[in-house]
This record gives structure tokens, C-alpha cells and sequence, in this order.
């Protein structure tokens, strides 16, 4: 079947950055993830509509449809604020709330004696991505997974995110 709304999608994949370096990749087994859903970027997630098991392409994504542009906007934070233990290091993700409340994700921009940078850019933000994809599996989603906007790995039976 092709890759449509609501496909169950594994993949092996190679991403690199536009200088050739590897960013990530799949290792022990394909990313698997629900088609629509908006578990994997945008612009990734749109080049595999169509696809089926076997394909191989090469999906170029910009950074506006990967993780966004760069701001630049960072601000400081004191050690002093930082929770007890915590040993920041840059690319860090933090869990943080917005000005109207809503959850939202900040990275660790900057280390010193001092504190910290944090900032709304992704890590990979600003950065066009070029995705090597193999399509491994294409099955519809069940019921279950449909309600919970995931996949649940590959065989359907996966529930250890604890829903
Ligand atoms: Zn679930």
C-alpha cells in the first residue's frame, strides 16, 4: 500500500547537513511513526506521502519545514535557578512554560561559571536537511492509534508510553 493519512510508516534514514556531516540516523531498527500526525518534520513527512515498501529517495527539506529558522533570541539564566543537580550541557532540551502558559521546549544555548543561555531555536534550527530514506513497512493504523495521534511501533503492540 502507499503511504497515505493514517499509515503506520517504519523507515531507515540517513540525515545529513548541507557540508555532507551526519546528523542522525536510524541504527538498530527504522523510525516508525503515524502518517499525518506530525511526529517526524513537516517537510520529511509530506516527500514520503505516496511512497511504498522498498523506495528509496532523497528528501531535501528546508529549515523552514524542518525545525525551523534561527531567532538568535536566547536569555540567561543564573545557576542559582537552575534545579538542585542539574548538569546543563549545550543542546540540552528544557521543559518550560510560555508566557500564556502553554508547555513549550527551550535549549541550552551557552554554558559558563555563571549559568546559562536558553533558547527557543532547536538545535537543528536554521539548518536545511537532507533526509536518505528507505521505506521498511506501510500498514494502516488501528483504531487505538488513530485516538492517540501515534504509532504504536510496528506490530501495533507497542504501549510502553504509558497509554
Ligand atoms: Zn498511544
Amino acid at each position: 500500500m502507499e503511504i497515505e493519512l493514517n499509515s503506520v510508516v517504519s523507515f531507515d534514514y540517513v540525515l545529513t547537513a548541507p557540508d555532507g556531516r551526519v546528523i542522525d540516523q536510524s541504527s538498530l531498527r527504522p523510525l516508525t511513526y503515524l502518517h499525518g500526525s506530525g511526529q517526524i518534520v513537516a517537510g520529511l513527512e509530506r516527500q514520503l506521502a505516496g511512497k511504498r515498501v522498498g523506495d528509496e529517495l532523497v528528501a531535501k527539506v528546508p529549515a523552514a519545514e524542518g525545525y525551523g529558522e534561527r531567532t538568535g533570541k536566547g536569555f540567561s539564566v543564573s545557576r542559582a535557578e537552575l534545579p538542585p543537580g542539574m548538569e546543563p550541557h549545550v543542546g540540552m532540551p528544557l521543559g518550560a512554560r510560555g508566557p500564556d502558559g502553554q508547555a513549550m521546549t527551550l535549549f541550552v544555548v551557552e554554558v559558563s561559571a555563571d549559568g546559562i543561555v536558553v533558547s527557543s531555536d532547536h538545535p537543528l534550527s536554521g539548518v536545511d536537511l537532507c533526509f536518505a530514506v528507505t521505506i521498511r513497512g506501510v500498514r494502516a493504523a488501528t483504531a487505538d492509534e488513530r485516538t492517540h495521534g501515534h504509532a504504536h511501533g510496528m506490530d501495533g503492540h507497542d504501549h510502553s508510553h504509558g497509554h
